[in-house]
């Protein structure tokens, strides 16, 4: 009944370069790695594969010293989680011991290393990403039913929801975000339900990681209708109250536009047009812990701008600062996003020394000719440094002459 591959099928990665003896140096022959995880999950649905991970027997001291006998570089990444990366020719693959769970506590596990596979897929979230394949034949390993799911759709819980929500919180949000990437959304399994009961434990969890979670789930192709059900059915509410269905409606108007101009997904913008005109990004971007980066691009996008043109705009907040607020539908029309994605934001051509050596003496009306003279070139349409010369030169002359 499944409609998938009955072994992992051929993809690019499986040729990158190094996996092959990385996999040797592994024990692969003898079934001691197997990849796993989204690699797996990918490949089987015939779409693009970010990161491989493989899990192993071995244990982590070992791996390490496998991994640099076949001459790669080998990063403790998460030793006391069993994780080391392999560096094969400048790209990372994870290796990890198989695990089980010794305590969980909502927000982290103690795991013990272990040798048995179905204890390692026992502790993974869903059952389309605990399916296990081997380098070699590609023989699938499948212990609670993935293919089926996978092939279905469904994001299902390896054991009890609401057990497993319990062992780590940030499993909520992660059913969502696998929800809106590969699954028909099912607002009537018991998956679904424990999701929403157990919503307010998300409160739990670190700002840093529900915001990490939320702007991958943001950035994938559509999340519009994961993200109207978990508004409606209140799974936000402990962590971004404010938003509501207009927010989706806004989000939806965002995918047009996005869609439209031809501009990749982001995370941070959606998060933009779902949150209301009244709620100040800087309080979100305190809450969520964003960085200081992300939290000036999203108050960037949701501030007050005029600007009379694309350019001028492209001028004021750069292009990615404009391209945002265009799809945002702050400003002007998608068209819009045309004349500026290429445009080279011209700089300024004269500063304050130069005014000064042109006549106007010290001070601070320096500035402010500056200033002037700025907004006029923009005005203007950014004409070069001779015409900008010629209307600083105006300028100056009367500005002398009402000192006069
Ligand atoms: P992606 O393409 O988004 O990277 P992925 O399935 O590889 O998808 P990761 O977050 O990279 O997801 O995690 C790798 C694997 O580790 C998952 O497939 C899953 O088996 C397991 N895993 C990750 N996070 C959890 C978690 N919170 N609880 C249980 N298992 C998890
Ligand atoms: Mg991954």
């Amino acid at each position: 009944m499944s409609a998938l591959p009955a072994h992992l099928p051929p993809a690019d990665w499986r040729g990158r370069e190094g996996l092959d003896a990385l996999c040797t140096a592994l024990g692969a022959d003898a079934g001691e790695a197997r990849f796993v995880g989204g690699a797996v999950r990918d490949s089987l649905l015939g779409i693009p594969v970010k990161d491989v991970d493989i899990a192993t027997v071995h244990p982590p001291q070992d791996v390490i010293r496998r991994i640099k006998a076949a001459g790669f570089k080998a990063v403790p990444t998460g030793i006391a989680h069993g994780t080391v990366t392999a560096v094969l020719h400048h790209w990372p693959v994870e290796i990890t011991t198989l695990r089980r769970d010794v305590s969980t506590d909502g927000r982290r596990a103690t795991v013990a290393f272990a040798t048995d596979w179905r204890e390692d897929a026992a502790r993974r979230d869903f059952t389309m990403n605990a399916l296990y394949a081997d380098p070699r034949g590609g023989t699938l390993h499948d212990y609670f039913g993935g293919l089926d799911d996978l092939a279905a759709r469904r994001v299902r819980f390896i054991g009890d929801p609401a057990a497993r929500i319990a062992e780590d919180h940030l499993r909520i949000l992660r059913f969502f975000r696998f929800t809106a990437r590969f699954g028909a959304l099912d607002r009537g399994s018991a998956d679904y339900a424990a999701c929403v009961v157990h919503a307010a434990s998300l409160m739990a969890l670190s700002r840093e990681r529900i915001a990490d979670e939320l702007l991958t789930l943001l950035a994938l192709p559509d999340p519009s209708e994961v993200l109207a059900a978990m508004v409606e059915d209140g799974v936000l509410r402990p962590v971004l109250p404010e938003v509501t269905l207009a927010g989706v409606a806004a989000l939806r108007a965002l995918l047009t536009a996005e869609r439209e101009a031809g501009c990749a997904p982001d995370g941070l913008r959606r998060l933009a047009a779902l949150l209301p005109d009244k709620t100040g990004a800087e309080q979100i971007g305190a809450r969520l812990r964003l960085s200081n980066k992300a939290r000036a691009r999203l108050n960037a996008m949701r501030a007050p701008v005029e600007a009379a043109t694309p350019e001028a705009l492209a001028y004021r907040l750069g292009t990615q600062g404009a391209i945002d607020r265009i799809l945002l539908g702050r400003a002007f029309t998608v068209e819009a996003i045309g004349r500026i994605r290429d445009w080279p934001v011209p700089q300024m051509p004269l500063s304050g020394g130069d005014l000064i050596a042109m006549g106007l003496s010290a001070g601070p009306q320096v500035a402010k000719a500056l200033q002037a003279l700025e907004r006029a070139w923009v005005a203007a349409g950014f004409p070069p440094a001779d015409a900008t010369r010629a209307m600083a030169a105006q300028m100056i002359v009367s500005l002398l002459r009402a000192t006069q």
